[in-house]
C-alpha cells in the first residue's frame, strides 16, 4: 500500500513538473516569437516602385512622377513623388487646391505605403472605390492637384525588409519625424534617444531636405502625414498639448470628427497630436507644415495599430497580418482620403470666406522670425548649438521686451511733441500694434 502511495505521488510530481515545463516553454516561445513580414500581402519596396511606375505609365493623362535625390556625408536618399492632376489640368493654376500626402515616413509602418498604392490605383480608376461612382470621383477631383509620396523613408524601409522589423528611423538612425525645425531638438522626460533621434540639426537628413523643398515649392493647402501604430486623426500641435486658436482650427477639428464618424466608426482619437498621443513630439513634419509652410489644414493620420501585440512583435504591432484586416484598412483609409478630397476644398472655402483679411496667419510672427534666424546661425556655427538651444526662449523674451519698450518710448516722445505743438489730438490711434 505504502509503495503504491509513494509511486502515485512520484507520478503526480512528475506530471506537475511536466506541466510547469510546458508553461515556462510556452511563455518563452511566445516571448521569443515575432511575426515576420507577410510577403503574400505586402509588396517589397522594389515591387511597390515598379507597380507605381507601371500605373503612371498607363495613365499619362492624369499621373506623372519624378524621383528626387540628394545626399550628404556619404549618405544618399531618394524620394518618389507621384502627381495627380485631373485631365492634364495645369499644375500651376492658382485656382487649384493642392494636397500633399506622405506615406512611410517610419520604416516599419509598411501598411501606409500599401494605402498609397491603392489610393493611386483608385485615382487611376483601376480600382473601384466604395460608396462612390466614377462620375462623382471625377467631379470631386476636378479642382485638385494631389502629390503623393508613397515611401518617404526608403532606406529605413529597406532595413525593415532585411529583417530589422522594429526600425522606424532612416538609413542612418535619424527619426524623420523629429528632424524638422519647429521646436527641434527639445527632449521630454520620456524621450527615447534610440527611437526619437532628431539628427544633428533641423533638416540634417536628405529625406527631410527633399520633403521641405517639395512643400516650399508646392505650397499645399492640405497636408497629411500617414503613420501606423494606433488609430487616430491628429491635427497640430505635436509639440504642445493644445490645438491652435481660431476658426480655421475649429473647422479642421470638425472635419476630423466627421471623418472619424464616417470611416472610423468613432474609434479614432481626434485632437492635437501632443494632447492625445500621450507624449509631446518636437520637430515634426505636421507642426512645420502648419506653422511655417502655413498649410491651412495639416494632419497626421494613424491608420492601424494592434494593442495586443508585444512590443517586440513590431510587424504585428504596426501592420495588419491577415487578409481581411489588410483589405479593411485599405478600404477604410482610401475612403477617408476620398472624403477629404471631397469636403476639404469646401472647408477651405469656408476658412477663406470667414477668416478676416489681411490674413494675419500668413504674416511671419516674431517667434518664427527668431526661430529661423537662430536656426540659420546654429547651422553656420556648428558646435555652438547648446547655448542657443537653452537661450532661445530667453532671447525671445528679451526681444519682446525690447520691442515693447521701444514702442513705449516712441509713444512718450510723440506725445511730448504733440503737447509742445499745443495740439489736443490724441496720438494713440496711430500706434502700430
Ligand atoms: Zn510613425
Amino acid at each position: 500500500m505504502g509503495s503504491l502511495l509513494s509511486n502515485c505521488s512520484s507520478w503526480f510530481l512528475f506530471f506537475v513538473f511536466l506541466q510547469l515545463l510546458t508553461l515556462v516553454n510556452g511563455r518563452n516561445l511566445s516571448k521569443a516569437s515575432f511575426t515576420p513580414i507577410k510577403r503574400d500581402l505586402y509588396h517589397s519596396s522594389d515591387a511597390l516602385k515598379e507597380g507605381i511606375k507601371a500605373l503612371v505609365h498607363r495613365h499619362p493623362d492624369r499621373l506623372t512622377m519624378e524621383t528626387i535625390r540628394t545626399g550628404n556625408e556619404g549618405y544618399n536618399a531618394e524620394i518618389l513623388v507621384v502627381t495627380y492632376a485631373h485631365g492634364r489640368r495645369k499644375i500651376d493654376d492658382s485656382s487649384n487646391i493642392r494636397i500633399l500626402l506622405s506615406f512611410g515616413q517610419h520604416g516599419r509602418e509598411l501598411i501606409t505605403s500599401e494605402v498609397a498604392l491603392r489610393l493611386l490605383s483608385i485615382l487611376g480608376e483601376e480600382y473601384p472605390i466604395p460608396k462612390m461612382g466614377p462620375t462623382s470621383l471625377n467631379s470631386t477631383l476636378e479642382r485638385l492637384v494631389i502629390k503623393v509620396v508613397p515611401m518617404e523613408n526608403l532606406n529605413g524601409r529597406k532595413l525593415v525588409e532585411a529583417g530589422d522589423l522594429c526600425e522606424r528611423r532612416n538609413g542612418r538612425g535619424v527619426d524623420l519625424n523629429r528632424n524638422w525645425s519647429v521646436d527641434w531638438g527639445k527632449k521630454e522626460k520620456d524621450y527615447d534617444p534610440y527611437e526619437e533621434n532628431p539628427g544633428t540639426a533641423p533638416f540634417s537628413e536628405p529625406e527631410t531636405q527633399i520633403m521641405q523643398k517639395l512643400s516650399a515649392s508646392f505650397d499645399p493647402h492640405i497636408w497629411v502625414n500617414v503613420h501606423s501604430g494606433m488609430e487616430a486623426l491628429f491635427m497640430p500641435y505635436d509639440h504642445k498639448n493644445t490645438t491652435p486658436n481660431g476658426l480655421a482650427s475649429h473647422i479642421m477639428k470638425s472635419m476630423l470628427e466627421e471623418l472619424n464618424h464616417l470611416h472610423c466608426l468613432d474609434r479614432c482619437l481626434v485632437g492635437s497630436g501632443g494632447g492625445s498621443v500621450g507624449y509631446l513630439a518636437h520637430g515634426t513634419a505636421t507642426d512645420y507644415m502648419y506653422d511655417i509652410v502655413k498649410a491651412p489644414m495639416a494632419f497626421t493620420f494613424e491608420i492601424y495599430g494592434d494593442e495586443e501585440a508585444s512590443s517586440k512583435d513590431c510587424f504585428r504591432m504596426f501592420n495588419p497580418i491577415d487578409l481581411a484586416t489588410f483589405n479593411r484598412v485599405l478600404n477604410d483609409w482610401c475612403s477617408v482620403f476620398l472624403t477629404l478630397f471631397e469636403t476639404g476644398p469646401r472647408r477651405l472655402d469656408e476658412i477663406h470666406s470667414k477668416v478676416s483679411l489681411p490674413d494675419l496667419e500668413k504674416l511671419i510672427s516674431i517667434d518664427e522670425y527668431l526661430d529661423g534666424y537662430l536656426m540659420g546661425r546654429k547651422s553656420r556655427y556648428g558646435k555652438q548649438t547648446e547655448v542657443l538651444d537653452f537661450g532661445m526662449q530667453e532671447i525671445r523674451t528679451y526681444f519682446r521686451l525690447f520691442l515693447l519698450s521701444s514702442v513705449l518710448l516712441m509713444f512718450m516722445f510723440c506725445s511730448r511733441i504733440s503737447k509742445s505743438k499745443g495740439s489736443s489730438r490724441p496720438m494713440v490711434s496711430a500706434l502700430p500694434v
